[in-house]
């Protein structure tokens, strides 16, 4: 089962991303409860369909008085209203205030018409007299003092959240509050993962000589479902390229995103480059990045396939590079990427031209600004300086270093602790 002869074409990363984004366009939504959409992509704007808050209410216990009342006080003396009524949060008064009167009112009760003022309860003295319950105000209390107006929140007919946002905890609860129980959301990709290579044990294995473990598969399983996916089966097999094809013409069937890690290469024994012919629709590529140059992608059988190559660096790079931005693509979200953020860089970084350029680092807080430092050195099959790393620094394609000092974007994969901005 040879692979085709031809070399395979070299892309710049911004090509191949907008291939792969043209394959992965975002499906038709869903509609799902609230209590589902934390962290999906919305996929409609929602429109305010009432003022909220609803109606005009205190942000205080209180008296509900009329303002206009209290300023007769001002020469000096109380003022002593007659208290009509209580009203608690949940109730309507069943009267206007009166001059000269007040009601009880407690926090977030809709205010009585005639009132348009709340007097603190702690300004107030309570007695009575003949006449039933008195309230005496010692200063006079300023027009619309501890009224929350309706609208005042967000007014009817204005846009509350705009499509393509990822769905936040806050988010959920400015949409309870106008009554929005369901949303429309980006449908979460079905993802199936596969490992190769003859070397590969997994974590809980014992090491036979000439083993390593698998670290990519259980990683990408949580990149995946960190972005959206639904990972179904994560499966490893060995260097055979019969049983990788058949493996990744199974795994086609029951998801709608298919990546393999490995055996991508220029190698004799790459097995997914020489499983690809009996598969079809799929062809390897090489993407002018570094690391995770050798790849291959397609939309075999109207599913979509991303072969990346096998060191952890390049499952890493890859990943954030195009496998983020297909998925989060698919689902319909308008950021695509990591947060991006504005560095300066500790520590010269070399790179070489129509190469786009990723460098594993730790990020510090010195002085007003982030700096960025390599966290270990950058070889691709390292695993321990992506778990130190906070983000991935990007060395565009036109640049050939970035020297120390110069600034640079970085994609942050955590935040430092005790982090700043
Ligand atoms: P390959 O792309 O298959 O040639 O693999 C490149 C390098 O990555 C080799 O050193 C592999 O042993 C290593 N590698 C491949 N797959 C994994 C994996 N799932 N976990 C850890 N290392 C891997
Ligand atoms: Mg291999």
């Amino acid at each position: 089962m040879a692979s085709t002869g031809a070399a395979p074409e070299t892309l710049a990363l911004a090509v191949a991303r907008e291939r792969v984004l043209e394959a992965a366009r975002p499906r038709p939504a869903e509609r799902v409860p609230l209590r589902e959409a934390r962290g999906r992509a919305l996929r409609e704007d929602v429109i305010a369909p009432h003022d909220l808050p609803p109606f005009r209410n205190t942000s205080m216990d209180g008296m509900a008085i009329r303002s206009a009342d209290t300023r007769v006080g001002r020469a000096g003396g109380n003022v002593v209203l007659r208290v009509v009524e209580t009203i608690r949060a949940g109730q309507v008064a069943s009267r206007p205030v009166g001059p000269g009167e007040a009601m009880r009112i407690m926090t977030g009760a809709p205010l009585p018409e005639g009132a348009d003022a709340v007097a603190p309860i702690e300004d107030v003295v309570l007695d009575s007299d003949g006449g039933g319950p008195r309230a005496s105000l010692g200063r006079p209390v300023e027009p619309g003092a501890n009224v929350r107006a309706a609208g005042a929140d967000l007014k009817a007919g204005e846009r509350a959240l705009s499509r393509g946002r990822e769905i936040s905890p806050h988010d959920v609860a400015l949409l309870a509050a106008l009554g929005v129980a369901e949303v429309h959301v980006g449908p979460r990709p079905r993802v199936a993962a596969l490992s190769t290579g003859d070397e590969l044990v997994p974590a809980w294995a014992p090491l036979r000589p000439g083993a390593i473990r698998d670290s990519n598969l259980p990683m990408l399983v949580a990149l995946l479902e960190e972005s959206g996916a639904l990972v179904g089966e994560a499966l490893r097999c060995g260097d055979d390229p019969g049983e990788v094809a058949d493996a990744i013409v199974r795994l086609l069937e029951g998801a709608d995103v298919v990546i393999t890690i490995g055996g991508v290469s220029a190698g004799d024994f790459d097995p997914v480059k020489q499983a690809l012919d009996s598969v079809g629709g799929i062809s390897l590529w090489r993407v002018a990045m570094k690391p995770g140059r050798p790849q291959a992608f397609g939309s075999p059988r109207g599913k979509l396939f991303f072969g990346l190559p096998g060191n952890p660096a390049s499952v890493t790079c890859v990943f954030e590079a195009l496998v983020r931005p297909a998925l989060r693509n698919l689902q319909g979200f308008s950021e695509l990427d990591r947060p991006r953020l504005a560095v300066r860089v500790a520590e010269a970084m070399e790179s070489r031209p129509g190469r786009t350029d990723f460098v594993r680092v730790s990020l510090d807080w010195r002085e007003g600004e982030w700096w960025a430092t390599p966290a270990g050195p950058q070889v691709s099959g390292h695993v321990a300086p992506q778990s130190r790393a906070h983000a991935l620094l990007v060395v565009p394609e036109e640049r050939v270093a970035i020297e120390r000092g110069e600034s640079a974007q970085v994609l942050v994969l955590r935040w430092p602790s005790g982090a700043r901005s």
